[in-house]
């Protein structure tokens, strides 16, 4: 690494940083500064919500730049930014970015869902992008101060939610295809509501799309950039045309995931031994949240918790192991195919009615609620640990205010 300035040379490090005689060059909570909004918001009634569409009156920012390392972060009005147009983040798309939800509990305590996953995943992606690093602890402090800030936004009510959005931009103002040596990490926080409204069925239906690949061996779709979702908005639209909610991304004949979120099927071995199966973390699939709070809930099914609904006879067996269509075909016309389900932060767990593919459709068997058993169960009871209601290995964290 250069140096930058002669004073720097003796200088302590800090995340691999120089850190200078003037500051820290780590993201520093203690030195949080907060202004509080002079004209909040008015908070629109729950149902009127629409995804990620309204803002909270706060956002927490910081930034960085290699001789003074990471700015003393400050949360203040929500508002744009103002940036150099040569910046990395707009040539080079040096973006990156989490999803993550605080949850209000039944005693009206903030909750966080696994926050440490988020965290690790997002110090991954910055890392991936040659993205300057920055104290994950620190951060995950400052957004739990944002979260209190803003829990009058979150609605007491099941299935509601504030999600949050942390970001880092590269914000090196040079044409230069080099590593962005600035940044700007900020988090903004956007009141959401149950994916599905009560009463419609908890199901969607997928075009498996042979031709556009989302992800491939040695490629990026295993961390969380900006630039992996840009490519699949036109697939995205093409499935709708054609009468699909979302696409299943496949390389070859093997599934990846649908949409943005991670896939599962369920198949029969016999009437008490089911197999609960998604592909395996190859670096062609995000490692998300959901999917992992999914892998370990079902594998404790019924040696360790039993999950809702489902009885004490019915063992299930996980497994992380490629999937290919024609085994979603087989599985199905042999009537074991009990289940397909997609997870995510966003949906929870939704069920899949229907895959179509190479002009056919796959149609799963029919449930009442558009989720089938084992999605029902694991949405059920993931809902019931991010609320607070049910414990389950620490995974829920009280948001501290101070
Ligand atoms: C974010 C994301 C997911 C879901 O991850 P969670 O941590 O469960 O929200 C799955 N697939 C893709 C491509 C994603 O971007």
């Amino acid at each position: 690494m250069a140096i930058e300035s002669p004073s720097a040379i003796d200088a302590p490090r800090v995340n691999g940083h120089a850190k200078t005689r003037t500051g820290a060059a780590g993201l520093d909570a203690s030195r949080l500064k907060v202004s509080v909004t002079q004209s909040p918001k008015l908070i629109p009634s729950p149902e009127t919500l629409k995804f990620g569409q309204t803002m909270t009156d706060h956002m927490l920012i910081a930034s960085y730049d290699p001789e003074h390392g990471w700015s003393d972060p400050e949360i203040k009005p929500y508002g744009p930014l103002c940036l150099d147009p040569a910046s990395s983040c707009f040539q080079y798309s040096t973006n990156i970015f989490e999803g993550m939800k605080a949850y209000v509990g039944p005693n009206g305590e903030v909750r966080l869902f696994r926050p440490d996953l988020n965290m690790a995943r997002m110090r991954r992606s910055a890392d991936r992008v040659a993205l300057p690093p920055f104290d994950t602890d620190a951060l995950l402090t400052l957004i739990q101060r944002l979260v209190a800030l803003e829990s009058r936004w979150i609605p007491n009510i099941q299935g509601y939610s504030l999600y949050l959005r942390p970001t880092v931009i590269g914000t090196r103002p040079s044409l230069g295809v080099t590593a962005s040596d600035n940044a700007l990490l900020y988090v903004i926080c956007s009141p959401a509501g149950p994916y599905f409204k009560a009463g419609s069925a908890h199901q969607i239906s997928l075009l498996a799309n042979g031709e556009v690949v989302r992800s491939w061996p040695g490629g990026t779709g295993g961390y969380k950039l900006a630039l992996n979702y840009a490519p699949t908005l036109k697939p995205q639209q093409l499935a709708e045309l054609q009468g699909y909610n979302q696409v299943l991304w496949l390389l070859d004949d093997k599934i990846t995931e649908a949409g943005a979120m991670n896939f599962f099927v369920v198949i029969k071995q016999d009437e008490n031994n089911w197999n609960v199966i998604t592909p395996p973390l190859d670096g062609t699939i995000l490692p998300g949240v959901t999917r992992d709070s999914c892998i370990s809930l079902s594998a404790a099914h019924p040696s360790r918790t039993i999950l809702p609904h489902l009885p004490e006879t019915l063992h299930l067996h996980t497994h992380e192991r490629t999937l290919t269509m024609s085994d979603l075909r087989t599985w199905h016309e042999e009537g074991r195919l009990l289940e397909a389900f997609t997870v995510g932060t966003a949906v929870v767990v939704t069920g899949v009615g229907r895959i179509g593919f190479e002009g056919k459709d796959i149609v799963l068997p029919d449930h009442a609620s558009g989720r089938g058993p084992i999605a029902r169960a694991l949405y059920e009871r993931i809902v019931a640990i991010q609320e607070g209601k049910a414990e389950w290995e620490g995974w829920s964290v009280v948001c501290k205010s101070v």
